[in-house]
């Protein structure tokens, strides 16, 4: 069937253009237009995964070579869907010979949160670049390990911040780099949905690593460091639970939280699973405001500042982001708002500071 891909040519490295070449360590790629296409394997063939999948098919730089996945029935259906070979088909217990595998230049893990430590470590002794899900991992002492085990095997990790990517949120944060709301003193993050099955993993502490605040609530840690632009230096927060049958010791189900930023802004955020349609950021300084709604969600986002609508157009995010993702691990371009790990250790910092406030009720210090 010719597609897109059908544009891509195989070609020896030596033909690229010279900083393409100095960052690519593979001496057989393909290229699109002059830019090395990224070949990636995804980890985990659920929900998130498939989405990924899909966006990828109108990707120009990414392309899905390989699977890891428990599930046979699910490679199958995956092989045929996106013509991949046997030889680029692995399970949890054999992944890491994928070391030996030219045809995979990254593996993208969307396993559920608790599990993403081992398997990232492995990826990278395996001496491939890793992408992970969000949250990277359930503390942040596991997210320095992660760290530390890629930058050791000399691969690069980045993390599935998909809204780093997009057009509306880059637009309020040139704005607020141009000055345009003035010093910036206030950001609310409310995010939720009401979460259904109470099987599910991400109500198995095991699994999840905690409740809300690990799956949803960190849309609003990590927007209001992107929001703001300043890291945050003190935390508050506050648990309250309605339903202690659902949400077991250590899976919280509704926490606010505060921040507060060394240039004197305050965030205001709460993080819930009892609640649909709650998704929205804010921001405000002296001279002006941002109003997003829906702000993370898989879009349209819809957004507003003081000087009116913002009318930047909606492209699949995961589309956008392993597009940029290949720019970033290929070519070494430098994204507006960092999506590597250690962006991640910050917001796992802040997640183990907001349990600790819900656990102490005192306000801890922080410095990331
Ligand atoms: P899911 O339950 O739909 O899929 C998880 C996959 O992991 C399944 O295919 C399952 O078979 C597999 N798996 C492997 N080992 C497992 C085990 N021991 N127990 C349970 N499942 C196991 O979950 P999902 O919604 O795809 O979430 C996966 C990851 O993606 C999570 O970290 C989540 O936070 C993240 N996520 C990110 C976004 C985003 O917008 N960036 C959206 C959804 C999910």
């Amino acid at each position: 069937m010719p597609s897109r891909r059908s544009f891509l040519q195989t070609i020896a490295a030596a033909t690229l253009p010279l900083p393409v070449l100095s960052n690519l360590s593979y001496c057989n790629t393909q290229v699109h237009e002059g830019e090395p296409v990224l070949r990636v394997a995804i980890m985990g063939l659920g929900g998130y995964g498939n989405m990924v999948a899909r966006a990828m098919k109108d990707c120009k730089l990414a392309k899905l070579t390989g699977v890891i996945s428990g599930t046979p029935s699910k490679i199958k259906t995956w092989q045929q869907e996106y013509n991949i070979p046997d030889k680029n088909c692995y399970n949890y217990e054999n992944f890491d010979a994928i070391k030996n595998n030219p045809d995979i230049d990254a593996v993208y893990v969307i396993t559920p949160n608790a599990l993403h430590h081992d398997q990232v470590i492995r990826v990278a002794n395996a001496g491939k670049h890793v992408i992970c899900e969000k949250p990277m991992a359930i503390n942040a002492k596991e997210g320095q390990e992660m760290v530390d085990a890629c930058r050791k095997a000399n691969v690069k990790l980045l993390v599935g911040y998909r809204m780093h990517f997009e057009a509306k949120t880059l637009e309020v944060i040139r704005m607020r780099n141009a000055g345009e709301f003035g010093k910036i003193l206030f950001f609310q993050g409310l995010c939720g949905f009401e979460i259904g099955d109470p099987k599910q993993w991400r109500l198995n502490k095991e699994l999840s690593g905690g409740g809300s605040l690990m799956d949803i609530g960190i849309y609003a840690i990590n927007g209001s460091r992107y929001m703001v632009g300043e890291d945050p230096v003190w935390v508050t927060a506050e648990e309250t639970k309605t339903n202690h049958e659902k949400f077991k010791e250590g899976v919280d189900e509704t926490i606010q939280f505060q921040f507060g930023f060394p240039g004197g802004a305050v965030a205001s955020c709460l993080s819930t699973y009892a609640m649909n349609n709650l998704d929205k950021f804010f921001l405000n300084g002296t001279n002006g405001f941002a109003e997003m709604q829906p702000s993370t969600n898989y879009g349209p986002i819809q957004g507003r500042t003081h000087k009116g609508e913002l009318t930047q157009p909606h492209i699949t995010h995961q589309t956008v982001q392993m597009e940029e993702m290949s720019r970033i691990l290929l070519q070494g371009k430098k994204p507006i708002v960092p999506v590597d790990g250690e962006e991640a250790v910050k917001d796992l910092k802040l997640i183990d500071a907001i349990y600790l406030a819900t656990q102490t009720g005192k306000k801890i210090p922080v410095s990331l």
